[in-house]
């Protein structure tokens, strides 16, 4: 099969032309890949943030393909099946954290496209118990980036509680979903981009957004939440300064860069800064009938697979509208 290759940190991916299909071991499938999106994360594991991949790796953790493979004692899924592939590859199922519902938390968790090969190739494998059914609504290149830029995004507005003035700091991947799921649920959306980036503040108030702005301004009316999904630590004490007393300010990305030093009257008040970790299988499943009902719409920049550093260069430039999905 052809595959992408991440051989070493801070280098292109390479091509291979030629890579031997992945077999299925036990309660895993082996997926033909029709869509593999591709994620802010996956850019912090090839510059080199992001520090414990295998190597050699192929990247990619938001896979949609066909089952073509089951191996042994696979009881779920059945030739044929239609699947999406997310970040959670594998859990223990045994420690604390997995047996009070937290197994985004587990301290043995691998994650698909970093510990466990991933999604930019032809073929993948899976564990069964990880996959996702994708909702028939919605075509391959539509579903990809549902099952992480969707999915964190998800899981982030649940952790921001019920706020009904909420700020989206970085509209991109997953601001461009969380959005849709916030506005189905009556919440008014403030957006947040680069000051100079009237066309995510123009794409943000395409989908509803009451008012759209640079991250250096402060909105209108206090916010009582604000999901921050770029990955700069400024936005903290940005964010913090923009929301009501008692509100959450939640960092949904994997990587940040340092938050400088803030005054302590910014976050007096009962305000509270969390991140969010990861996903469990709970939240995809709610997530995903939740984006079927709705429906959710994503905005794709589709590549052909060999394009990969191309579609990452542009994700890095902030110059994707939407979410780019590699093609196979
Ligand atoms: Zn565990
Ligand atoms: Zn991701």
């Amino acid at each position: 099969m052809r595959a992408m290759i991440l051989e070493s940190a801070r280098k292109p991916l390479r091509l291979d032309e030629n890579k031997a299909l992945p077999q299925p071991g036990k309660r895993q499938v082996q997926i033909r890949i029709c869509a593999c999106g591709v994620c802010r994360t996956d850019l912090h594991v090839v510059d080199g943030e992001l520090m414990q991949p295998k190597l050699p790796l192929v990247p990619g953790h938001e896979i949609v393909g066909i089952v073509t493979v089951l191996g042994e004692k696979v009881a779920n899924i059945r030739l044929g099946d239609r699947v999406g592939v997310p970040w959670l590859g594998w859990t223990c199922g045994k420690c604390a954290y997995c047996k009070s519902g937290r197994e985004n938390l587990c301290a043995g968790a691998r994650f698909t496209g970093y510990q466990i090969d991933g999604g930019y190739a032809e073929y993948t494998v899976a564990d069964e118990r990880f996959c996702f059914p994708i909702p028939a609504g919605f075509t391959d290149v539509e579903a990809a980036p549902l099952l992480c830029a969707g999915l964190i995004g998800y899981r982030a507005l649940r952790l921001a509680g019920d706020a009904p003035r909420l700020g989206l700091y970085g509209f991109g991947a997953a601001a461009h979903i969380a959005i849709q799921v916030a506005r189905y649920r009556g919440q008014r959306v403030y957006a947040f981009t680069k000051p100079a980036d009237t066309a995510g503040q123009a794409f943000a108030r395409e989908l509803g957004a009451v008012w759209a702005s640079g991250s250096d301004a402060l909105p209108p009316e206090p916010l009582d939440a604000a999901l921050i999904f770029a990955p700069a630590g400024e936005l903290v004490p940005a964010a913090l300064r923009a929301t009501a007393k008692g509100g959450t300010v939640v960092c949904a990305g994997i990587h940040m860069t340092d938050i400088p030093s803030f005054p302590y009257n910014i976050l007096w008040e009962e305000r509270v800064v969390r991140s969010v970790a990861n996903l469990t299988r709970s939240d995809g499943d709610e997530f995903l009938a939740i984006a079927a009902k709705i429906p959710v719409r994503t905005t794709t920049s589709p590549f052909p697979l060999s394009d990969a550093n191309e579609a990452l260069k542009q994700l890095r430039d902030g110059t994707i509208k939407g979410a780019a999905v590699l093609v196979p």
